[in-house]
């Protein structure tokens, strides 16, 4: 495979990730005229829905980088959330009044393509293929490594392809931001924990084409102590989430699949089961219409609750899954990642304009990342119900924080609306 012509990279701000975060953290910062490379260790873009809707905030960030048109194109509206338990709808919530505007859903492979395709048309240099392996913080700089991947045939009676680092490209910037997901290189070299903020969350996914006429809405099921969630996807295609009890062999299926859509097999996981899904239908949400038809994709996926206690230091920061984690049913972790991408760009150029030596306008962003977050985990206090709350939202309050589509304000207006002060 030929490799890329760039021997060693010099930017203004060097960007670790190429997910929804690190591509907005680069948009953002070119629209600002800062300089930045983005290097990622995969071949290209995921290829599947993961994180699939963009809050209302998130949707005015993107028309600020005028993408919000091309993602509307390609997703379908949001526009209320129907609370359920088993057996009813307890209450529907429009979205679009009060604070609380509506939600797009969209794959995350389709919100990264549009994201990548913006990077291109505005020549910001985004290199595939590239992991960072190494860095310093030098005080004035960042100095550090690059192994460009190649893809090599190996094995002998079972021959397959695996990827090997190639090249090593040294590269220098004023500022590195890792972006690089759960698993980030940057936070670990960083030295910077991880911490357990809350209790996993496992749910079985399963996506596939339903008859039940596109109603646009978020569907929240919450009943003897599991969540299900429904959210609708453009063509007809609908993602039902259901939590499952704990299962500790998961944390390998929390891999990000680059390749083909995921499929886990039914035999090692029961619960992806095509029968499964049908007891969970049957069981769970007994009032939903829908005849189920091809079933796309499954997956088992354990969420866990983390954060970091700092989200970086001198000329290196962390956004989005790099520095948190949560469960999936609000789609929070790369919403308020692509609003830090934001945050992180503006004070970049606050930095480097007013020619601070001290990352003070960082430092400010790492506190406010870290307020929000903590708010998001309820680490600071409990929601508390209102006077006159139902007994449904009375009961779920404290999980309700970490399924509803909004983080911050727009999360406090859709609690106030359910009389729950977050
Ligand atoms: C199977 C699965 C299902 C999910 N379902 C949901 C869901 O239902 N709801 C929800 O809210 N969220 C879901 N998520 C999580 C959601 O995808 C993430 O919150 C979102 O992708 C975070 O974006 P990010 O840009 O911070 O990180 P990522 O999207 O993880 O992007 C990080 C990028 O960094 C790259 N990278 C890693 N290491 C390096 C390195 N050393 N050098 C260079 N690049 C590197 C990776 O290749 C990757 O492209 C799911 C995730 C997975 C994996």
């Amino acid at each position: 495979m030929k490799g890329s012509p760039v021997k060693k990279i010099e930017t203004e701000v060097l960007v670790a990730g190429a997910g929804p975060v690190g591509m907005c953290a680069a948009l953002f910062l070119d629209a600002k005229g800062i300089g930045v490379t983005v290097v990622d260790s995969a071949p290209g873009v995921g290829t599947h829905s993961y994180g699939l809707a963009l809050h209302a905030d998130t949707l005015e960030r993107l028309e600020s980088l005028g993408l919000r048109r091309k993602v509307e194109a390609r997703g379908v509206p949001v526009r209320a959330i129907r609370f359920h338990d088993r057996s009813e709808e307890v209450q529907s919530l429009p979205l679009g009044e009060d604070g609380t505007g509506a939600c797009l859903s969209i794959g995350q492979a389709e919100l990264e393509e549009i994201l990548a395709a913006a990077l291109r048309a505005r020549g910001v240099p985004l290199l595939w293929q590239h992991a960072l392996t190494d860095f310093r913080d030098e005080g004035q700089s960042v100095q550090g490594r690059v192994d460009e991947l190649e893809q090599r045939l190996i094995g002998y009676a079972s021959a397959h392809m695996d990827w090997f680092a190639g090249r090593t490209k040294p590269f220098t910037a004023r500022l590195l931001v890792g972006a690089d997901g759960h698993r980030s290189v940057t936070r670990r070299r960083l030295k910077i924990p991880f911490e357990e903020v809350g209790t996993p969350e496992t749910f079985a996914v399963f996506e596939f084409k339903s008859d039940a006429p596109p109603d646009e809405v978020l569907h929240i099921v919450m009943e003897r102590g599991h969540v299900s969630a429904h959210w609708p996807l453009p063509h007809n295609v609908c993602r039902w989430s259901f939590e499952v009890d704990d299962c500790s062999a998961l944390r390998s299926a929390r891999e990000k699949d680059r390749d083909l859509a995921q499929w886990v097999g039914g035999l090692a996981y029961p619960a992806l089961r095509e029968e499964v899904l049908g007891h969970f239908l049957d069981d769970r949400v007994p009032w939903f219409a829908g005849e189920r038809g091809n079933l796309y994709w499954r997956s088992l996926v354990r969420f866990e609750n983390r954060l970091v206690p700092r989200f970086g230091a001198g000329r290196v920061w962390l956004a989005g899954d790099a520095a948190h984690l949560t469960g999936p049913v609000g789609i929070q972790s790369m919403n308020q990642g692509i609003a830090e991408a934001g945050r992180i760009a503006a004070a970049v150029k606050e930095m480097f304009d007013d020619g601070h030596t001290e990352p003070v306008p960082l430092i400010e962003y790492g506190n406010e990342s870290l307020r929000q977050w903590r708010f998001l985990h309820g680490i600071d206090g409990p929601a508390a119900a209102a006077e006159g709350t139902g007994e449904y939202f009375k009961a779920h309050a404290a999980r309700l924080r970490r399924c509803l589509p909004a983080t911050g304000t727009g999360l406090r207006a859709l609690g106030e609306r359910v009389g729950i002060d977050f």
